[in-house]
């Protein structure tokens, strides 16, 4: 039997709305209409790079789409971020992985490793939103994700106001490795919402090239430029 009528009588009833514009739906779009997803602000592959020069030794760096003040795109991340909708980061990371894979972008990519949130924020928003991307990116990807491995230790405090050097005093010590021999000889991705200084990756990554060889790449849903 034809499920589409069903389709069409749910959309009668519940509307979607895309996260972008808040227009509606049609059936067969998900989360952003087509417009929007046409009009994403895109970064360029590599641009980022210099962004960690000097800094980490990194292979890629690559991020989706520009997060600017005022641009309607900035509800996405906060949609996932602080609004509960962890399907959304899984959505957009797929939608990312696929378009780095046609680009043929880190095909010899081993592992995914989100940025660990504290314990104790994690368990307030019940999920980890750069874990959620690195489900939808593995699913495009085709490489698994290692969630556990990388864990995050310290005090919680928000990193918003804070400039550059307080950023890196801040997150330096967080982070530590469990088990170095699940990471060794892997080609690693770093995953994290949005790329703003990179000082959480930087912290990430000296966590991990401090107990292991790895070659690390970055990829962040969204970037500050
Ligand atoms: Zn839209």
């Amino acid at each position: 039997m034809n499920g589409g009528w069903l389709i069409d009588l749910l959309e009668l009833f519940y509307p979607r709305y895309c996260a972008v514009c808040d227009e509606r739906l049609l059936t067969g779009e998900e989360f952003l209409c087509l417009k929007c997803a046409l009009q994403m602000p895109k970064i360029p592959y590599d641009v980022l790079r210099e962004r960690l020069y000097g800094r980490i030794p990194v292979d890629t760096v690559a991020s989706w789409f520009e997060f600017k003040r005022g641009s309607p795109y900035r509800k996405l991340i906060h949609a996932f971020k602080y609004h509960g909708q962890k399907e959304l980061a899984q959505n957009l990371g797929r939608r990312f992985g696929y378009e780095l894979k046609r680009a043929g972008i880190l095909t010899d990519a081993g592992m995914l490793c989100p940025v660990p949130l504290f314990p104790a924020k994690e368990r307030k928003r019940g999920y980890n939103q750069s874990h959620q991307l690195a489900v939808g990116l593995s699913a495009a990807l085709e490489i698994p994700v290692e969630h556990e491995n990388l864990v995050r230790t310290g005090n919680t405090s928000t990193q918003t106001k804070l400039n550059r050097f307080e950023r890196w005093e801040n997150v330096r010590n967080q982070f530590c490795v469990v088990k170095p021999e699940l990471f060794a000889g892997k080609h690693l991705i770093l995953v994290d919402d949005v790329l703003t200084t990179g000082a959480t990756v930087e912290a990430c990554a000296n966590a991990i090239l401090n107990c292991c060889t790895v070659k690390l790449s970055v990829l962040t849903i969204a970037a500050v430029m």
